[in-house]
């Protein structure tokens, strides 16, 4: 075990160095955290920028505003996060939680016990446990580690994770061996984001350019191909 958590405190190591601090979450209040936590799903950051853009611009990111507003209304102004009926609806479902079980106050929220909270997320509508983690972890400030598909595509290419691996069985793999800091999960799943993004692609990944290349196990001609182009 000892073992494990110091490879994985390597592998954090390399990745701070390459890419620096990640500075997650990008947002100015721990709703909007949440907010963009729901319209990011299958969707590229991008798109959700214009759409909390298009939420701040017309007062709706408080939790009682959003609360209030028409649906039909939340959908014109999420339009870029595709999908925008479903994740209007899902924002609605939320924000109905917020509102009547803690009354908008989400420091009430993220004071109760994170399990019991992670539970009552996940009945939430629309709230998966990826969705749920980003919220437990970038909004509340609460020790759990959020791990995703690029986690499971990169650990699974460094020979740690088979390919089909459950997102429990990943996220216990990293809570039972890194200590519970909020500021290394925070930074920790932001980095492998990082290099899910911008490196570690689907196809054609740029190995050439990957600080953890000598650790990783992917099939030595398409590293090679990466590697030297
Ligand atoms: S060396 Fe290539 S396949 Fe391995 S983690 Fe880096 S980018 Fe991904």
């Amino acid at each position: 075990m000892a073992d494990t958590a110091k490879y994985l405190m390597a592998i954090y190591q390399r990745l701070y160095d390459a890419f620096g601090p990640r500075r997650w979450w990008p947002a100015e209040t721990a709703f909007e955290v949440m907010v963009g936590a729901v319209l990011t799903q299958n969707v590229a950051w991008r798109n959700v920028e214009r759409a909390i853009a298009s939420l701040k611009g017309t007062g709706l990111m408080d939790p009682m505003s959003l609360y209030q507003a028409d649906q039909v209304h939340i959908e014109r102004l999420i339009v870029p996060t595709r999908y925008y009926k479903t994740k209007a609806r899902k924002l609605k479902a939320l924000v109905t939680l917020v509102v009547e079980r803690y009354g908008g106050d989400l420091n009430r929220m993220f004071s109760r016990p994170l399990g019991e909270l992670r539970q009552e997320l996940l009945g939430v509508y629309g709230i998966g446990p990826e969705t749920a983690d980003a919220i437990l972890l970038y909004a509340g400030n609460l020790p759990i580690f959020v791990v995703d598909a690029y986690t499971r595509r990169i650990f699974h290419r460094l020979g740690v994770f088979p390919p089909d691996i459950s997102y429990g069985a990943m996220q216990e793999y990293f809570q039972v061996h890194l200590p519970r800091d909020v500021a290394l999960y925070n930074e920790y799943h932001a980095l492998i984001d990082g290099l899910g993004h911008r490196l570690c692609l689907a196809t054609r990944p740029r190995c050439g350019e990957c600080p953890l290349v000598d650790e990783c196990r992917y099939p030595g001609e398409e590293a090679v191909v990466n590697g030297s182009g």
